[in-house]
């Protein structure tokens, strides 16, 4: 602990598990109490910075309505049980069920929080290998698997993204994504602002393609309205054009790539002229959009939600990556890069990995194919509805809220209230946990260490952090809860140790170093490793294990500056490895050992897309969301500071589009789409294209039996509601989020 100042007293530098960015945060507490939480300035990475959300943990922790206790639903309503009874219920019900049903009868909902802490990366794993079902869903599908899709047909590893390289970039073309209010997404760097404003101000610029005029669209140099769901399209066009007028340049790459004559050819029919009217954007600016990327020193494209979360999500992000290669920008400093997590695996692959293969088996109601290990979410609630063998009759979810966060989610609601049983591990009584037959607490994220394993290896520098928890709690942590349902599962019973799951870990990890032939454990053996790994607890220990095993690990004495978890205890602010480096080929794992430019699933996905272009196009109204500063997807709207004055959830409309509705700020307006409908309070503004209306997503706080007292008090509604569940994008199953045709007229 790091204290300055009189006895009771103590300053605390803690890196925050919210978001993506991985801000460092100073902490004061006195009397056990949070005093104050602003930006660390001394951080390695945030340099102080901080959004409204950081330094919410205080309210987050002190939250009155956060569960204590574990809950079990008793005639409709949950009451405090121990911890003991809570396992003892699971353990009857839920193996009873696997007993006669078979593993696919429970169904599992992984949330987003879990990629925030150590526990959700690394300890969920036990419990899906001890039930073994096929019905894994997770907020993936809701967001970012196209990006998985297309990077694992592409690098052969689907959670190898490039990031846009903004500290030393001179141009980046950003689509779909608003980080300024996001702080950035697949791309973990803090002060997402600060670092656009940087690449202005050396003289480079910035081009954002949205059908909104977002925060980020205002500082840019220029934004390009686009119409939703079409950026694949405006992708496409610009490669063509960089083709057709041979400015393909692959730089230093054009040895690890496989394929790329047969990408560019592809998309020779997607010429500016023929995507112009669908996307809204003319021929002569596509042209120039290339032209100018192609010209620029160092420059990257980067997508993201907006482009993501539409059926042709896989073949954007895709074709983002393409454009990056032939404009010479892979893997080049200022270009799209890889992150380098300080407790990745050391060995390059060699001669080419397995690859990456999708629709290894499919949803059983519809026949969704798997991507990732699981199915898409939108399946979830027809999984659970539709009789037969291997029905999911049970469910586990482990954070998120799928009822507000997923699509046509009035449905997935009603099946949840039908499943004979069901686990949440969360902190809050949600409109999802409000379902649950148990509902297993995990303590505050002051009451966890910290180490960012998820992000770092998304990171645009290279940086290791480790933050000891800040209080002590009776509560089990999460770690111990997830390692018991995973021996429950397994068989071992309800007061079953969960340190065997943290051994089990632990051991993975130093056999896998063992065996590495570059390791830097100078040829000791897992016993010997196992008996020098430091760390109070099992995450402490696996990431102890992790960071000295890692490419600037020390080897466990090998190197004596090499890093540990002792070495990052003892730099509270951090440690800075420096900027990404060049990692083609080490970082690829096709079976090639090369990049695969045009892979086989999205070669064949681009005569449809094409065909979209073709027609006139539909001139209905189309549902975009939108994020929020003060919001994280559908919690942290029970903090009154993030929620309180002017109502936000609105439904933003076009002038034109309102005035031909007779609608006015203020009023109260019907949007509908195919499954549902919704009233929402109107905003008239212009930072909407024609033809698009705008609601954010994540509210919707008025449902029975939650314990949300703030949230409840300013519900907003629910923008899934109106999304589809059976429009995904194709290769992915990723939901449709964006581009939604609906109606909107006055209440
Ligand atoms: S930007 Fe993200 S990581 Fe930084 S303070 Fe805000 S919520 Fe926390």
């Amino acid at each position: 602990m790091w204290s300055r100042g009189a006895m009771a007293a103590s300053v605390h530098f803690h890196t925050c598990p919210l978001c993506e960015a991985t801000c460092g945060l100073e902490i004061s507490v006195a009397d056990g109490r949070v005093q104050r939480i602003r930006g660390d300035q001394e951080d390695v990475f945030s340099r102080g910075f901080i959004c409204p959300k950081g330094s919410t943990l205080k309210q987050l922790h002190e939250d009155p309505d956060r569960l204590r206790a574990p809950q079990l639903r008793r005639n409709g309503a949950h009451v405090d049980t121990t911890w003991t009874d809570a396992f003892a219920v699971i353990d009857q019900r839920l193996r009873a069920i696997i007993a006669e049903h078979g593993p696919n009868s429970v169904g599992v909902y992984l949330g987003n929080p879990n990629v925030h802490h150590l526990a959700g990366v690394f300890w969920i794993r036990p419990i899906l290998r001890a039930l073994g079902t096929r019905n894994i869903f997770t907020a993936s599908t809701v967001d970012q698997m196209p990006r998985h899709v297309s990077t694992g047909l592409m690098y052969g590893n689907p959670n190898a993204f490039v990031v846009p390289d903004l500290d030393r970039t001179d141009y980046l073309l950003m689509l779909g994504a608003n980080p300024y209010v996001s702080n950035g997404s697949l791309a973990t760097a803090p002060d997402w602002p600060g670092r656009l404003e940087a690449i202005r101000a050396r003289g480079g610029r910035i081009v954002v393609v949205d059908p909104r005029r977002t925060r980020t669209a205002e500082a840019a140099d220029e934004h390009l309205p686009i119409r939703p769901g079409t950026d694949a399209l405006l992708l496409c066009a610009m490669a063509n054009v960089i083709a057709a007028d041979g400015l393909v340049d692959t730089g230093t790459v054009g040895e690890h790539l496989n394929g790329l004559d047969q990408a560019l050819a592809a998309v020779g029919e997607f010429t500016p002229e023929a995507v112009a009217g669908a996307t809204g954007i003319d021929a002569a600016t596509i042209r120039r959009l290339a032209h100018e990327l192609s010209a620029a020193g160092r420059a990257a494209v980067y997508g993201r939600v907006g482009v993501h979360t539409v059926p042709g999500g896989t073949v954007a992000s895709w074709a983002t990556d393409l454009l990056n290669v032939i404009t010479g920008n892979l893997d080049r400093p200022g270009g799209a890069m890889w992150g380098q997590g300080a407790h990745s695996r050391r060995s390059p692959a060699r001669g080419g990995g397995r690859g990456y293969r999708i629709g290894r088996w499919a949803s059983r109601v519809s026949g969704y194919p798997e991507v990732n290990g699981e199915l898409p979410v939108a399946a979830l609630a027809e999984e659970i509805e539709t009789d037969g063998p291997e029905q999911i009759r049970a469910l586990i979810t482990v954070g998120g809220n799928p009822v507000l966060s997923t699509p046509h989610s009035d449905r997935l609601a009603a099946a949840l209230s039908g499943l004979e049983f069901m686990v949440s591990v969360d902190p809050y009584l949600n409109e999802t946990t409000r379902h649950a037959d148990v509902v297993l607490p995990v303590p505050s994220a002051l009451e966890r260490s910290h180490y960012d394993a998820a992000f770092y290896n998304q990171a645009l520098r290279r940086v290791a952090n480790y933050s000891p928890a800040l209080f002590a709690t009776d509560q089990p942590s999460e770690s111990d809860i997830l390692a018991v349902l995973a021996l429950i599962l397994r068989g071992d019973g309800a007061d079953a140790d969960p340190s065997i799951i943290a051994n089990e870990l632990l051991d993975d990890v130093l056999t896998h170093a063992v065996g590495d032939p570059n390791s830097n454990v100078n040829g000791r053996d897992v016993e010997e490793l196992r008996a020098a790994v430091t760390g109070e607890t099992g995450p402490d220990r696996l990431v102890d294990a992790l960071v000295r095993t890692g490419p600037f690990g020390d080897g466990f004495g090998a190197d004596p500056n090499g890093l540990s978890l002792q070495r990052m205890i003892d730099n509270p602010h951090g440690i800075d490895f420096g900027p990404l480096e060049p990692q083609l080929p080490g970082i690829l794992r096709t079976p090639s050992g090369k990049v695969e430019m045009a892979p086989a699933e999205i070669v064949a996905a681009l005569p449809a897309l094409l065909a979209t272009a073709a027609g006139p196009q539909s001139d209905g109204l189309r549902l975009i969301g939108r994020r929020d500063l003060r919001s994280n997807n559908s919690w942290m709207h029970n903090v009154n500071v993030l929620v309180k004055g002017k109502e936000r959830c609105t439904l933003q409309i076009n002038p034109a589009d309102a005035a031909a509705r007779d609608l006015a700020t203020g009023d109260v307006a019907t949007v509908e789409s195919r499954v549902g409908k919704v009233d929402a309070p109107i905003e008239v503004t212009d930072e909407v294209m024609a033809g698009v209306v705008c609601l954010p997503h994540g509210w919707g706080h008025d449902a029975p039996g939650t314990r949300l007292s703030i949230a409840g008090q300013r519900p907003g509604v629910n923008s899934n509601v109106l999304t589809d569940g059976a429009v995904l994008d194709p290769i992915s199953g990723n939901a449709t989020l964006n581009g939604i045709p609906v109606t909107v007229c006055r209440a």
